[in-house]
């Protein structure tokens, strides 16, 4: 079997890097996803396996549906322990930068990001920018544990994989690709998948791990949500959730309870086009998903201070929850006229 392998200059850095065992600390974006904590946690497992110190370093605490991942209790987040996240990165030889491309993406921990003396960019977003000394950028990949995996096998170090990486870096192939329905999803994924399922993965204890830990309170959530909270705009081929804050509290919400929410507007027939703006204390965070050639990460650039993949990018705004939907519904007809179906 054949894989696509990872660009072989960044790989001979890489390798020269590591050439001696090394302190490395791992950093990934703020509310890390199932793909940022699959990549620093598999990375860990794989690094610690080839002789190196590793910390997984995170700017603040994941939603509790990635806490079963094998090491995930061992991160250090700065949300909890901000002095030990900045020494964790201060006291590292290399600092692994996954599943992000601008410093700004780690929040509280930019500071000490920017002065780091060796970074090295694994990640899969549109733009990257340049501040790092070994880069790895693919926005193709559909996830940036597929890149991983490819940089481990370009290194030679398939002896490294063992059942907890495999299981870390599988868990972010899933999330990412929607468990392989993505467009993003390739023959390359799924032999991926299977080389990481070679190396221990039980998939059936993951998938149930991701999707089968709900809280009752959380699928109540979601039929208010899909009930009450949804509006579906057939002309322009777009649904839209919104959130505030006195609704998550009366469903006593938990950080990641409305992951994948924004995936039932997308999944009406017609639809292209899924948005959902959720109340925060102090901002209202904004998700698009779409179908198609709809790009979303440019429109999220230009209006929402954010950004992210063609169908599926984030941002925020410091507007009222009602006047930053009011501001998306008057962008929408312009958008959506100018990418037709
Ligand atoms: P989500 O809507 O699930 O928060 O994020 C969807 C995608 O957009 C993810 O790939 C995520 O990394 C990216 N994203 C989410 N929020 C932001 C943001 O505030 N800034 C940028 N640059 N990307 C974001
Ligand atoms: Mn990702």
């Amino acid at each position: 079997m054949s894989y696509p392998s990872a660009p072989s200059e960044p790989v001979e850095s890489l390798r020269a890097a590591l050439s001696g065992p090394r302190r490395c600390a791992i950093v990934t974006h703020y509310n890390p996803d199932g793909d940022a904590m699959g990549s620093a946690l598999g990375l860990m497992h794989v690094l610690r396996a080839a002789g190196h110190s590793v910390v997984v370093v995170l700017p603040n605490t994941p939603p509790g549906f990635l806490h079963w991942l094998p090491g995930a209790k061992e991160a250090i987040a700065a949300d909890r322990d901000k002095a030990g996240a900045i020494a964790a990165i201060r006291e590292s030889d290399l600092l692994f930068c996954l599943d992000f491309n601008r410093p700004d993406r780690v929040a509280g921990l930019e500071d000490a990001l920017r002065a780091h003396p060796f970074r090295i960019l694994i990640d899969h977003h549109q733009d990257a920018s340049d501040f790092t000394s070994i880069t790895f950028t693919d926005t193709e990949a559909c996830a940036t544990c597929q890149m991983i995996a490819d940089i481990v096998r370009a290194l030679g170090w398939e002896g490294h994989v063992g059942a907890e990486a495999a299981t870390c870096l599988y868990a972010g192939i899933v999330t990412d690709s929607g468990s392989f329905r993505f467009g993003s999803t390739t023959a390359h994924t799924m032999r991926t998948a299977a080389w990481l399922m070679e190396r221990g993965v039980r998939i059936t204890q993951v998938h149930e791990s991701i999707l089968d830990d709900n809280r009752a309170s959380r699928l109540k959530l979601l039929g208010f949500t899909l009930n009450d909270r949804m509006d579906v705009l057939p002309d322009l081929a777009t649904a839209i959730i919104s959130l505030s804050l006195a609704d998550l509290r009366r469903f006593d919400y938990q950080p990641g309870d409305t992951e994948g929410f924004v995936n039932y507007g997308l999944s009406i027939r017609g639809i292209r086009l899924a948005a959902l703006f959720m109340e925060r204390p102090d901002m209202v965070k904004v998700s698009l998903r779409s179908k198609g050639g709809l790009g979303v990460d440019r429109f999220v650039q230009e209006h929402f201070n954010g950004g992210g993949h063609r169908n599926a990018a984030g941002g925020q705004t410091k507007e009222s929850l009602a006047d930053a939907v009011a501001r998306f519904r008057s962008l929408l007809p312009a958008f959506i006229e100018s990418n037709p179906a």
